[in-house]
């Protein structure tokens, strides 16, 4: 464990450029805000599609990627592709736009963006503007603007001009797109949980090289940011004997993350594998014992309630599903620039085919 964590800090000073893989950096720099998942769909069903056994859609947007599928025991893993976004509401009367939020959005860090609108005839600009310091009161400056206090400027002189271009629902994303900034270290909009998705459905494309005693499928779930909805139906649907979630977690080695608060996390430390009421102690110990054998680094978090990720819904859909939490080390979530180190994802990639392969007919989560 700790031979690898240093083979890992030695990453950033390697004179060879790190390569990010393309699929991963395709799903990244997709826009794909709550509810409207569509150019993340279109990666994965480029990428993923051609590549496994069975391959389909439902109505909330979920992809499912199978392989080997009369395999025994059945294996769901999750990852969600949606991001957070701002939602269009009202034009005024000169053509300046005003916006809900999608998802958990810092509100400090709305204004002052460039954002892409996407519309039915393709991608409009704007910009998120606000009052400016210089005519606020001393008061105003030291508050957060309310959503209604920023709005997104287009450009145009009229409330026709601005209807032209975009409708009341029409969603946004920053324009804040993929970017290495040191050996493996990357910086993204939206690590949140296109790094998950990317594991998920990496894995399931490595494993179809494999012969598998499960049957393992990869979901890219939608609406995760608001409610866990896709992996709703898409545990309920699949009805697995282990699922295993694979979703971002706060590192909290940068500064002011109070470890006796929210613990000790790395970025660049491995995959967290949580514990607690939301996990099922048979795929928990499996996934650990796994990770030993297969000498990857983790990391071990204790989450006492139902977590904020897919894992909450699939544990208690149908009778119940043994249900496992990855979460890839982040810095700085739910903001424009989310950090991560691409080691951590890629030995999430590795750990999850190294479970699906571990497992045997007959293995269930019955404790
Ligand atoms: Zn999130």
């Amino acid at each position: 464990m700790s031979k690898k964590i240093s083979q890992r800090k030695g990453s950033s000073t390697r004179k060879k450029a790190y390569k990010a893989p393309d699929f991963l950096v395709d799903l990244l720099n997709a826009r794909s805000p709550t509810g409207h998942e569509y150019e993340a769909q279109a990666v994965v069903d480029k990428e993923v599609m051609p590549v496994v056994d069975e391959y389909r859609k439902d109505t909330m947007g979920n992809r499912f990627a199978t392989v080997n599928p009369k395999g025994d025991p059945s294996v769901l893993f999750t990852g969600h592709i949606d991001e957070l976004g701002l939602i269009v509401t009202y034009i005024n009367d000169k053509g300046f736009v005003y916006f809900d939020t999608l998802g958990g959005h810092d509100k400090s860090m709305i204004s002052g963006r460039r954002v892409s609108i996407l519309t039915r005839d393709g991608i409009v600009k704007g910009i998120t503007g606000k009052r400016a310091i210089h005519l606020m009161s001393a008061e105003d400056r030291k508050k957060v603007p309310q959503t209604h206090e920023i709005w997104i400027d287009l450009g145009v002189a009229s409330k026709a001009e601005a209807e032209a271009l975009v409708r009341i629902g029409d969603c946004a994303v920053y324009d804040q797109s993929f970017e290495l900034i040191r050996g493996s270290v990357g910086v993204a909009r939206a690590f949140d949980d296109k790094a998950g998705a990317y594991a998920v459905l990496e894995a399931v494309r490595r494993l179809a090289k494999y012969k598998l005693s499960a049957r393992v499928t990869a979901a890219a779930t939608t609406q995760e940011e608001i409610g866990t909805r896709g992996a709703i139906t898409a545990a309920f649907s699949e009805n697995p004997d282990f699922a295993v979630a694979v979703d971002v977690g706060h590192a909290t080695d940068s500064p002011d993350c109070d470890p006796r608060k929210y613990g000790s996390f790395n970025q660049g430390g491995g995959p967290i594998i949580c514990r607690g009421p939301n996990i099922n102690p048979v795929i928990f110990e499996h996934i650990v014992a796994v990770a030993e054998k297969s000498k990857i680094a983790y990391q071990i978090e204790a989450d006492p309630r139902p977590t904020g990720t897919d894992a909450r819904a699939i544990q208690v859909a149908q009778a119940g599903i043994a249900t496992g939490l990855l979460s890839i080390p982040l810095r700085y979530m739910h903001t424009p620039s989310e950090m991560v180190d691409l080691e951590d994802i890629e030995s999430t990639v590795q750990l999850l085919v190294a479970v699906a392969r571990s497992l045997k007919k007959g293995d269930r989560g019955v404790w």
